[in-house]
């Protein structure tokens, strides 16, 4: 799992960190909330620790500019012990659980095997990379938060290349894939497919979710 961990207290950030790591978790500590919100939307983190009091944007607007984003990233907000309005405000906002400070590592990490325990149940039909969102039941498909309509062809291709984020696919593998048979060099409906899925997903975005691969194919992998 790999968390984000939010907390200007550096000495908190290290131990929260090193116990996260110790317990086979992946944690990238970061100490202001404008570079948390940045991160949390142009990476993929399982869940976010995030203190409430921060230099740059406080806690609870990081989340609420999230769920406006609808990014449903799961999000454990840090409190103070005495918090009770912020903590009604936070789970208003859509945290998932919070943490009254001072907590034990303990807490903090059963917390986060609950979130998973509860993403191993549902958010398996939900598909993620960068900012693009595939839902496999609803067949929905959005890109920061903007809903995109694709047909059928085009949502096969794209739940395809979302399976291996990174990975370069082939032409043949594609067409095996989606087309569901052999492939003829002679035949560019591959990358017919893959124009007009480029145009729907990333015109008008600075980041471009679609590359090529001269020579070899095509991968998702977030690039110029
Ligand atoms: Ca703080």
């Amino acid at each position: 799992m790999r968390i984000l961990v939010v907390e200007d207290e550096k000495k908190i950030a290290s131990f929260v960190s090193k116990g996260l790591a110790e317990m086979g978790f992946n944690p990238l500590v970061c100490h202001r909330g404008d570079d948390a919100l940045h991160l949390a939307t142009t990476e993929r983190f399982d869940a976010i620790v995030l203190d409430i009091m921060l230099p740059g944007r406080d806690g609870l607007s990081v989340l609420r500019q999230l769920r406006e984003q609808h990014n449903t990233v799961p999000v454990i907000l840090l409190t103070a012990r005495d918090g009770l309005s912020e903590r009604v405000e936070g789970l208003n906002l859509g945290a998932d659980d919070y943490l009254a400070k001072p907590f034990s590592m303990e807490e903090l990490i059963a917390r986060l095997r609950a979130i998973r325990r509860r993403l191993s149940g549902g958010g398996l039909n939900i598909q993620r990379y960068e900012d693009l969102t595939l839902n496999l039941i609803t067949r929905e498909v959005s890109r920061a938060g903007c809903k995109i309509d694709l047909t059928a062809r085009e949502y096969a291709l794209l739940e395809y290349l979302m399976r291996s984020p990174g990975r370069v696919l082939t032409r043949t593998q594609i067409c095996e894939q989606v087309w569901d048979y052999h492939f003829d060099p002679g035949t560019n409906v591959v990358d017919v497919c893959i124009q007009r899925l480029r145009r729907k997903l990333d015109d008008g975005h600075d980041v471009k979710l679609i590359q090529t691969v001269r020579g070899v194919g095509y991968a998702l992998k977030a690039g110029s």
